[in-house]
């Protein structure tokens, strides 16, 4: 493979849980890639420390007032620095082969459309952007001949699986959940469940907001809306089994009756791989797949009880338009205060469950752009920022 130009790539969110994972790839195999942009949000030490490794072009936080920080962090090593909202677009719009959109949160939508615009390829970790904006982020997909590449596990082993197969043959996509660590507790031990035992996920190593998601099954949810949109099924086609060990991504039923699944062993090095190879394969050292020595695998279905959140999203996924926005928007500002010790676990898809009842004047629109989903979205956050006393713990 030396032999070939390297591969121009830029990641959105390079200190992050999914950014460091691609750079580990990355810095496997040096001679393939030429790092063209890197990107933070405060984490200066973290930003340059990757730039320097990974000899960058180009380093970026997002924060604005991080930027002499990061200057001088990088003074002599001829890294080109820049820091705040437009800087981050302008990282977007380098000129690059491949881009890792994975930064956490609606926040990452409009870098990520810049990414998009360049038609080139988008390896998608960031599924709030789907979620918050998935009918415009899609038309940008397909007005510039974008090659997106799911980088969610389950996204990535659908895609996996359903290569080969029309559209119209497959009658059922079903996303695995692990359950996440509270798959087993009563509501009213979870009810008093904190940050401490939501963050401990059994089999994944992830960023807080992923992690809390998982806990409250609220991840699926936003997932079987990405899945929506990323491979245009209808809510009807799309399901969810709980699946604790997180060996089985995704499983794609035909219709012959003949299911495709793809698995692995839990680490996101495989499916960023995948993007970040595709349409080809590349080797990744990391644990292999030993189904004698697992013994079994189990399934389950999704309790709607305990874990209302899953259900909520599914009332969005029917709603579409912009449901998503709203949902999303609610959820980032129930997370953020459940981590900061402002609201309880369950407490999560209660104040999303309010904000959504709130604000149906919001849920019937049909955003036109970026601008009419940051709207919605920031409208729908003051909302449930209004009722989060009514649920605080
Ligand atoms: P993380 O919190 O570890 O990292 C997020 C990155 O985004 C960091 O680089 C951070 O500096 C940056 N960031 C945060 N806020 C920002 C802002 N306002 N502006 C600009 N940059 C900002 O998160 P993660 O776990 O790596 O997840 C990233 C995305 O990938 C999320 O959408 C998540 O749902 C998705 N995802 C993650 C995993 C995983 O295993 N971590 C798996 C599937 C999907
Ligand atoms: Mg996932």
């Amino acid at each position: 493979t030396s032999a070939k130009r390297p591969k121009r790539i830029t990641i959105l969110g390079a200190t992050g849980s999914i950014g460091e994972s691609t750079l580990d790839l990355v810095g496997r195999n040096p001679d393939d890639y030429e790092v063209v942009a890197l990107t933070g949000n405060k984490n200066v030490a973290r930003l340059a420390e990757l730039a320097v490794r990974h000899r960058a072009k180009l380093a970026v936080v997002a924060d604005a007032g991080s930027y002499k920080d990061l200057l001088l962090a990088l003074a002599g090593t001829g890294i080109e620095v820049a820091a705040g909202p437009k800087a981050l677009l302008e990282a977007a719009s380098r000129p690059a082969d491949w881009i890792m959109a994975a930064i956490v949160g609606v926040a990452g939508l409009r870098p990520t459309l810049r990414a998009v615009r360049q038609g080139t390829a988008v390896a998608l970790a960031n599924k709030e952007c789907l979620v918050s904006g998935g009918e415009i982020f899609m038309r940008e997909v397909a007005a510039h001949g974008t090659t997106l590449l799911p980088v969610d596990s389950e996204h990535s082993a659908a895609k996996q699986a359903m290569t080969g197969t029309d559209l119209d043959r497959i009658e059922c996509v079903c996303l695995t959940a692990s359950g996440g660590p509270f798959r087993t507790w009563s509501a009213e031990r979870m009810a008093s469940a904190g940050p401490e035992q939501a963050l401990k996920h059994p089999n994944w190593s992830m960023g807080a907001k992923v992690t809390i998601d998982s806990a409250s099954l609220m991840n699926k949810g936003l997932e079987l809306i990405e899945a929506h949109h990323l491979f245009t099924l209808p809510p009807e086609k799309l399901d969810v089994v709980v699946h604790p060990q997180s060996i089985v991504h995704c499983l794609v039923q035909m219709t012959d009756g003949a299911v495709l699944a793809q698995l692995s062993c839990p680490d996101m090095r495989t499916p960023i791989a995948y993007s970040l190879a595709w349409p080809e394969r590349m080797h990744v050292p990391n644990e292999r797949l030993d189904l004698a020595k697992l013994g079994s695998l189990t399934f389950e279905t999704p309790d709607p009880e305990r874990f209302p959140a899953l259900r909520l999203a599914k009332e969005v996924l029917e709603t579409g338009g912009s449901a998503g926005a709203v949902l999303n928007a609610a959820n980032e500002v129930a997370v953020a205060a459940f981590l900061e010790n402002r609201l309880g676990f369950l407490g999560i898809a209660g104040l999303v469950e309010t904000t959504l009842a709130d604000c149906a004047d919001l849920t019937g629109l049909s955003p036109e752009s970026a601008e009419d989903v940051y709207e919605i979205d920031e409208e729908a956050r003051r909302r449930a920022r209004d009722r989060l006393p009514r649920w605080a713990s």
